[in-house]
């Protein structure tokens, strides 16, 4: 059977995660966000964790080597068999290119990228009113934040060429799930 290998990108607040559960209960394939894994490990108050808690607070990157190790752990394991949704991974160009050698290790079919666009008035709008309690959910953090999507993760969406789908981000998450599924055939 055809592998389902997707990476979703798109700026915080695109919603990613709610589209990536959609995918999950509709494909079956586990999601990979690196974001909810760092939060483990924050909470967890592992090494990784404790590496990784000052720098989220202020919206930055955890280091490339950080985050492609979480990756090539959790993309080894056997759920990810039938496929995968990377949500928050690649986010820079070493991370991309990091994912392409390590996909081809394990002899994995190609992926597909999935690119939620939403305007940034909007991105604000949602993630300061989602109220999760997140610690990078403040102004500040999330005009860094918009700031590293627009500079590092943006350009990456080109090393994927012709795999790419840009899907309209505006809208009801219920209008945004039927676009996704149109996009993937499924
Ligand atoms: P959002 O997409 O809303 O910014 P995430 O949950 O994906 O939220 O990420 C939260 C934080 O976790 C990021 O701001 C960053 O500090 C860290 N992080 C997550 N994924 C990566 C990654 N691939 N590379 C570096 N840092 C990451």
């Amino acid at each position: 059977m055809a592998e389902t290998n997707l990476i979703l990108m798109g700026p915080p607040g695109a919603g990613k995660g709610t589209q990536a559960e959609f995918i999950v209960e509709r494909v079956g394939i586990p999601q990979i966000s690196t974001g909810d894994m760092l939060r483990e490990a924050v909470a967890s108050g592992s090494d990784v964790g404790q590496r990784a808690s000052e720098i989220m607070k202020r919206g930055d990157l955890v280091p490339d080597e950080v985050v492609i190790e979480i990756v090539r752990d959790r993309l080894r394991r056997d759920d990810c068999r039938p496929g995968f949704i990377l949500d928050g991974f690649p986010r820079t160009r070493e991370q991309a290119v990091a994912l392409d050698a390590l996909l081809g290790e394990l002899g994995r079919e190609p992926v597909r990228v999935v690119v939620l666009e939403v305007p940034e008035d909007e991105l604000m709008r949602r993630i300061l009113s989602r109220g999760e309690g997140r610690a990078d959910d403040n102004e500040a953090t999330v005009r860094k934040r918009l700031g590293v999507y627009r500079d590092s993760t943006a350009p990456v969406i080109d090393h994927y060429g012709q795999a790419v789908v840009r899907i309209d981000g505006l809208g009801s998450v219920e209008q945004i799930r039927d676009r996704v599924a149109a996009a993937l055939g499924s």
